[in-house]
């Protein structure tokens, strides 16, 4: 699994009035986690007070982030005062700080009428023509599938590319996903360009990557999630599924949650409402099943599965209850260059790539896409 954080100049269309009220007053702070037990301790303020965890730190290496709303402010900092853990005010008011980016993209979109699609936060349909755009451009190295509905009926797609059109068994099938958690927006821009690169910019010394390797790419696993991101709740990370035998209340399921692997054991909350709600059962979205069926159909040659999240710069692999698969090491290598590769190139002040283990370095949890598919591929 590989992390990004990519960033923009600057930045989405004009603020309509009273869109992010609900988080006015809602703030995000820095905490100083020290140790695994500080950790530990966010972990169950995320449990008890339903704190929303951005980043969740490393002990010593780096901040976790953390959004909290007016009523859990005063017990979360008292919290960590009483452990010692050393805070500090990171956004003071959400709504705000989610109205003036809108702003700031607004007035960037207005400066550069002829942006490509990746450098901008392209909505499910502007993405959907350009994959349509770029099947009906390369038809020699391109097929567009559609994978099928989602929850409310948007169609999953995705890009084969190849310039054997798939039959060349011998050769290795990277396979790269974003957009799986909807708020995680820079994801899909991150495939969108990876697409660009290999077929509309391709380098002579990238040659290699068309010519040796078979392609898929996903750019949107969970559209209902992105649009209702995009729409209503720029928060919001679940999927948009309805089941009224789990909750009349709330919808939505944890997509990164949801496959059966170790399913609905760690790092998950059995709360419908919670943004950890792993699913009343394994697979029961319809966009992991989707990505489950890409992943067992071209089982034997998937060389590489990449799920793009963000925030934070990692480069993870499995598994997610901090035990090791048997090519660790080798993954742990190529993870390494991956991120020297991504730290070349980061803005000064962005951080440098962490490579690990991803129960290690970031934390515990169960029925990931990433560790389903190593435990699938038996590598
Ligand atoms: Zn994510």
């Amino acid at each position: 699994m590989l992390k990004f954080l990519l960033v923009f100049c600057a930045c989405v269309y004009t603020v309509t009035a009273g869109k992010h009220d609900a988080y006015r007053s809602y703030s995000v702070h820095n905490v100083q986690v020290r140790d695994m037990s500080d950790l530990q301790l966010l972990q169950d303020l995320q449990l008890n007070l339903g704190v929303d965890i951005w980043e969740h730190g490393m002990g010593g290496v780096r901040d976790a982030v953390v959004m909290v709303s007016p009523e859990q402010a005063r017990s979360f900092l008292e919290a960590l005062d009483e452990n010692g853990i050393a805070h500090s005010l990171h956004i003071a008011d959400v709504a705000k700080s989610l109205e003036e980016h809108e702003n700031d993209l607004a007035s960037y979109r207005s400066s550069r009428q002829n942006r490509m699609i990746f450098n901008d936060y392209p909505r499910y349909a502007e993405v959907d023509a350009y994959m349509e755009r770029i099947a009906a451009t390369y038809p020699n190295l391109v097929t567009l599938v559609n994978a099928g509905p989602s929850f409310e009926g948007r169609d999953i797609k995705y890009l084969k590319i190849s310039t054997t059109n798939f039959t060349d068994a011998s050769k290795p099938i990277y396979f790269m996903d974003a957009m799986m958690h909807a708020r995680e927006w820079v994801t899909t821009p991150v495939a969108l360009y990876s697409i660009h690169r290999l077929l509309e910019n391709r380098r002579p010394e990238d040659q290699d990557l068309l010519d040796d390797i078979d392609w898929i790419i996903l750019p949107i696993v969970n559209p209902d999630g992105y649009e209702f991101s995009q729409t209503d709740n720029r928060l919001w990370r679940k999927t948009r599924s309805v089941n009224l035998n789990v909750s009349t209340e709330c919808i939505g399921v944890d997509a990164n949650r949801n496959f059966d692997i170790e399913f609905n054991t760690t790092g998950v909350f059995t709360n419908p409402c919670s943004n950890l709600f792993p699913g009343p059962y394994a697979f029961s979205e319809v966009e992991t099943q989707y990505v489950r069926d890409i992943l067992l159909e071209y089982l034997p040659r998937i060389q590489l599965y990449n799920d793009i999240h963000s925030h934070g710069n990692y480069v993870l692999f499995c598994y997610a209850n901090k035990t090791l698969p048997p090519n660790a090491a080798h993954i742990h290598h190529i993870g390494a260059a991956m991120g020297a590769i991504m730290d070349s190139m980061k803005l000064p002040q962005a951080r440098f790539y962490l490579v690990g283990n991803s129960g290690l370095v970031l934390y515990p949890t169960s029925g990931s896409a990433d560790d389903y598919a190593q435990v699938r591929l038996r590598i």
